[in-house]
């Protein structure tokens, strides 16, 4: 058999999908970034692929992607992690539809992109100046109240009346607000929903930049929050799509343009 690798370094988590011939996702691990981005994600890499029990032999294409793509030599290729999305995008929805826009929240950024009906990238903004509206700021907040960012949603849910404003922009400002509405006895359900609407104030600004057209993708680390999930689509007054593992979608599109690169090369050998 042949396979094809994509791996996603990204600031936070090191993201490496695995798909066969047909473009299928057969497999994909997620691993912390640490500080040395190439060591971990070579190890991420031989790990996946013994639990996979695919032989090295069996890779014939990797295409690396991310913040980090650069420092991962052995990759045959590397794309921007936003033409990677995209690709992702498409094939982790095919069965519900077409994607025309993609909302993106990583650890340490957010991004909104706009597709044409063919799927290519047509426009994109970024928000990168500061931690509000990224996974960072939900992990400063989730810390400062002492709960798990996997636990924000159940607290998104059990709040109830209008959600609370919270006006910090940067991480370290929201940490001192969190603690003042904790010490004016706000509840942690309360400050949760507040917060998810902020971002999701934040990131409907941003995708307006590139316009919102249906249907509309989320992925990254923070769409595995349902409480954030819902904040958005009340805000944005749309429905939103969240593929079953949306930290992954950038390195899956990086696995199935792996996939696109192998055969468009074995195809021009054969016509030599
Ligand atoms: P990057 O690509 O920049 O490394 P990711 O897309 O992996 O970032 O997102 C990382 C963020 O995802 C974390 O900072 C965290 O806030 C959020 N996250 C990770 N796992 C979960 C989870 N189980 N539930 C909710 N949020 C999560």
């Amino acid at each position: 058999m042949r396979y094809f690798v994509g791996i996603d370094i990204g600031s936070t988590a090191i993201k490496i999908s695995v798909a066969d011939e047909n473009k299928n996702l057969i497999g994909h691990k997620i691993s912390a970034s640490g500080s040395m981005f190439y060591k971990y994600a070579q190890e991420a890499l031989a790990e996946l692929l013994k639990e996979l029990s695919i032989d090295e032999s069996e890779v014939v294409y990797t295409v690396a992607t991310g913040y980090g793509r650069k420092l991962f030599k052995e990759a045959d290729e590397n794309i921007s992690e936003i033409t990677a999305n995209a690709i992702g995008a498409q094939q982790a929805a095919k069965s519900y539809g077409n994607i025309k826009t993609i909302i993106n929240i990583g650890g340490q950024d957010s991004k909104a992109i706009s597709l044409d009906a063919e799927g290519n990238v047509v426009n994109f903004a970024m928000n990168d100046r500061c931690a509000a509206g990224t996974g960072k700021f939900l992990d400063v907040v989730a810390m400062n109240l002492e709960i798990g960012v996997d636990e924000l949603s159940d607290y998104h849910f059990k709040s109830v009346g209008t959600p609370l404003s919270i006006s910090s922009t940067c991480a370290v400002f929201a940490e001192s607000e969190i603690i003042g509405l904790l010490g004016n006895n706000h509840s942690v359900e309360d400050i949760v929903s507040g917060v998810h609407y902020s971002i999701a104030k934040r990131i409907v600004k941003l995708v307006k930049r590139v316009g919102v057209k249906e249907n509309v993708y989320f992925d990254g680390g923070p769409a595995l929050n349902d409480g954030l999930v819902n904040a958005i689509e009340n805000e944005l007054g749309h429905k939103i799509f969240v593929p079953e593992y949306p930290q992954i979608t950038t390195s899956y599109g990086a696995a199935v343009l792996a996939c696109d690169a192998f055969m468009c090369n074995m195809q021009s050998e054969e016509g030599k």
